[in-house]
């Protein structure tokens, strides 16, 4: 996949989607900066791709912080003397219903799914316009295409990275950086877990395909996306929901 020796940040990093993107990286010898709240999380991961062979800086970040991202970039940098690859992965819900969302609700959810991405975006852009070359890779939802009922605040956040992700295309691509989206259906991670199982077997039907996505199947994606074999791909959204939305 052309990626040895590349240097790659990947938000959320401690469990779900982050970290099989973290571990399909490292097994391309991509050396990886993981972040999350949780340090002993984020640290356990990093332990485990060292035991394979990896290069890993497991770093306590909070992407709704800028003071955090600037110093989770600074230490990248630092470590590893360039970034390539930033994925901007980290996310959560707080579902309600619109009419009996409280603030906080909103707030947290655009603050980290929508914001974080942009902070973490401008200080990673830094070092990438210097090299004149990068990825970014944003993970969007098709929630953020399709809305649902009692996620307004995540439909808004996800719908809000597929804008960011085209203008900051648009912004970058003379200096030889892209940006895209990826955009999941439904995918086997805590996230999705915290649904009741109703809620998942009425999820499921709808799925042409029968199944929730691995995240080891997004990671793939995201993997292909970083790549050089990716290089004429800019300001997408790529798909991938098991026919879920078409
Ligand atoms: P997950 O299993 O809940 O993991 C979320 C990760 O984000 C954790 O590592 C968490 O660690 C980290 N995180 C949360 N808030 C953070 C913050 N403020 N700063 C830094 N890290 C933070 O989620 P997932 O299912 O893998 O989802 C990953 C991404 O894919 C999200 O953006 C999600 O919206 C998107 N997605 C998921 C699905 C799905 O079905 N699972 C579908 C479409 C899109 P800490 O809690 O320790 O910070």
């Amino acid at each position: 996949m052309t990626l040895h020796g590349k240097v790659a940040v990947v938000t959320g990093g401690s469990r779900g989607i982050g970290r099989a993107v973290a571990s399909a990286l490292a097994r391309e010898g991509v050396a990886v900066i993981l972040c999350a709240r949780d340090r002993v999380a984020v640290e356990k991961v990093a332990a485990e791709l060292e035991g394979s062979g990896a290069q890993v800086l497991a770093v306590k970040a909070d992407v709704t912080q800028t003071s955090d991202v600037e110093q989770m970039i600074e230490a990248c940098l630092k470590r590893f003397g360039s970034l390539n690859i930033l994925v901007n992965n980290a996310g959560i819900t707080r579902d309600n219903l619109l009419l009996r969302m409280k603030d906080d609700e909103w707030e947290t959810v655009l603050n980290t799914n929508l914001k974080g991405v942009f902070h973490c975006t401008r200080a990673a852009l830094r070092p990438m316009l210097k090299q004149r070359g990068g990825r970014i890779i944003n993970l969007t939802s098709v929630i953020g295409i399709m809305g649902n009922p009692g996620q307004a605040n995540y439909a808004a956040a996800k719908a809000g990275i597929i804008g960011l992700t085209k203008a900051t295309a648009k912004e970058v691509a003379s200096r030889g950086i892209t940006v895209n989206a990826v955009a999941p259906g439904f995918v086997e991670t805590d996230m999705t877990h915290a649904l009741d199982p109703k809620q998942q077997e009425a999820i499921r039907s709808q799925i042409p395909l029968g199944r929730f996505a691995t995240p080891e199947e997004v990671a793939e994606l995201v993997v292909f996306l970083a790549s050089d074999r990716a290089a004429y791909i800019t300001g997408q959204v790529i798909h991938i929901n098991g026919g879920l939305w078409m």
